[in-house]
């Protein structure tokens, strides 16, 4: 059994885990500040590639907590750390929404506008303004031998009232029309872990990811080889973890305020 005690980082999912839409849990604070006190840090991690770091600071900071703009990571910042570590100067068709676009812009990666051109890959993010002509011309690139990545592989955003097609869902238009399967840069993939890790020097023994869904946030503990903890907050119930056989959390806690007693 891994050693709670041990953990310093936690990465922490965000709905269904410290809130519900707009409801902060009453007991994420406790979480935050025994975090706080035992010298850890603790970093909230999103697969949602359409919005930057800035918009989960405001609805954080607008739910009282203190929270800075380094705290936030993003299935977009996982994208963009990757590609500068392979590339020297990485050069991508964007299909994104503005604050992709300044995101990857804020990394240093140059934006091929040109459909002429044939840039190192074609990035597919939760483009909240897609066109017919960005599909088209993505399409063109891929044919023509650009990579193809996408930011992470949700199917469907969760949204009020009814869930809303996400990454996952245009991931099938651009395969069936290229047929190329893009390389996944959020959760579950291990290429998150890897560049939070180096944005943040954590060491994986000592940082666990907290979250309430077992497709996404446990298997992408599992896969990275970092403490799995889950909560009973959100989506997953204590009977979909006692029957999951290939996504299992180290820990489950009722929700955050349980794991708060125990670290
Ligand atoms: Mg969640």
């Amino acid at each position: 059994m891994k050693d709670l005690k041990k953990i310093k980082n936690f990465l922490l999912d965000m709905d269904g885990t410290i809130y519900l839409g707009d409801r902060l849990f009453d007991v994420t604070p406790k979480l935050l500040d025994r975090i706080a006190k035992k010298g850890g840090r603790a970093v909230f991690l999103t697969n949602n590639s359409s919005k930057s770091g800035e918009s989960y600071l405001q609805k954080l900071k607008g739910m009282g907590l203190e929270v800075s703009l380094d705290d936030f990571f993003t299935s977009g910042d996982a994208t963009a750390i990757t590609l500068k570590q392979r590339y020297a100067s990485p050069r991508v068709y964007l299909i994104g929404t503005p604050s992709l676009e300044r995101q990857f812009l804020d990394y240093g990666i140059e934006l091929v506008k040109d459909e002429n051109d044939i840039p190192d890959c074609v990035v597919l993010g939760f483009d909240l303004t897609l066109t017919y002509e960005k599909i088209r011309i993505g399409c063109k690139m891929i044919a023509k031998g650009a990579k193809f990545i996408a930011t992470h592989p949700d199917r469907l955003c969760p949204a009020p009232g009814i869930s809303i097609p996400d990454v996952g869902s245009m991931i099938k238009m651009f395969t069936e029309a290229t047929g190329v399967v893009p390389e996944i840069m959020g959760k579950p993939e291990q290429t998150m872990a890897s560049a939070v890790f180096e944005r943040y020097g954590f060491a994986p023994d000592e940082t666990a990811m907290v979250g309430d869904r077992l497709s996404t946030d446990i298997r992408f503990a599992n896969n990275s080889g970092i403490t799995a903890i889950a909560v009973l907050t959100g989506e997953t119930t204590s009977e979909e973890i006692a029957a999951s056989v290939d996504a299992r959390p180290d820990f489950v806690f009722a929700s955050v305020g349980e794991l708060a007693d125990e670290i």
